[in-house]
């Protein structure tokens, strides 16, 4: 059975480390990792997880979009691994949006983002892929990949201005909707 597994939050140095390449993505030890992500990820009801965020510096991070209030266009993706990512292209077009993350709950901000870039990755069966991703799923990938790092959303901000607070963040998407 997959586990929960407790989620590290900003301040735990293994947040701060580079995250080291799998060497066997099909050993047992890491498709169990693998699994138990998706289930912290989707019990914590977010849109990705890395491996540093739950105690294990490996260059392993999961996708999992779904619509949602910030983003309704988001599309529903089953919860995808990604193993030993590298970013092969980009375009230097970048836009701000609203980001949060489980490792720094109660904080969101404003952060400048690639709008497309071009990726590598292996599967959780080993297989090496080439995907582009736009808009949220770029974003989605930036956000998990500096994860893999040691970099975290606040270290992307233009200014301290775009850091706010959870319950205003609320307040403001209340105020969209209206
Ligand atoms: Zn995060």
């Amino acid at each position: 059975m997959p586990q929960h597994l407790e989620i590290f939050q900003l301040g735990a140095p293994i947040i701060r480390m580079v995250a080291k390449r799998v060497p066997d993505i099909k050993a047992v030890e890491i498709q169990t990792l693998i699994d138990d992500m998706i289930q912290t990820c989707v019990e914590s009801k977010g849109v990705g997880i890395a491996a540093p965020q739950i105690g294990h510096s490996l260059a392993i991070m999961i996708m999992a979009s779904y619509p949602n209030t910030r983003y309704p266009y988001a599309p529903q993706m089953e919860p995808t691994a990604l193993i030993n990512p590298r970013v092969i292209d980009y375009t230097e077009e970048q836009v701000k949006d609203w980001e949060g993350c489980l490792s720094l709950p109660g904080i969101r901000a404003l952060v400048p983002r690639h709008t497309y870039i071009e990726v590598q990755y292996f599967d959780r069966e080993g297989r090496e892929q080439t995907v582009v991703f736009r808009d949220f799923l770029a974003r989605l990938f930036q956000h998990e990949y500096d994860h893999l790092i040691g970099k975290v959303f606040i270290d992307r901000v233009e200014s301290t201005q775009d850091v706010i607070m959870e319950k205003e963040y609320q307040r403001l998407m209340r105020k969209e909707i209206d």
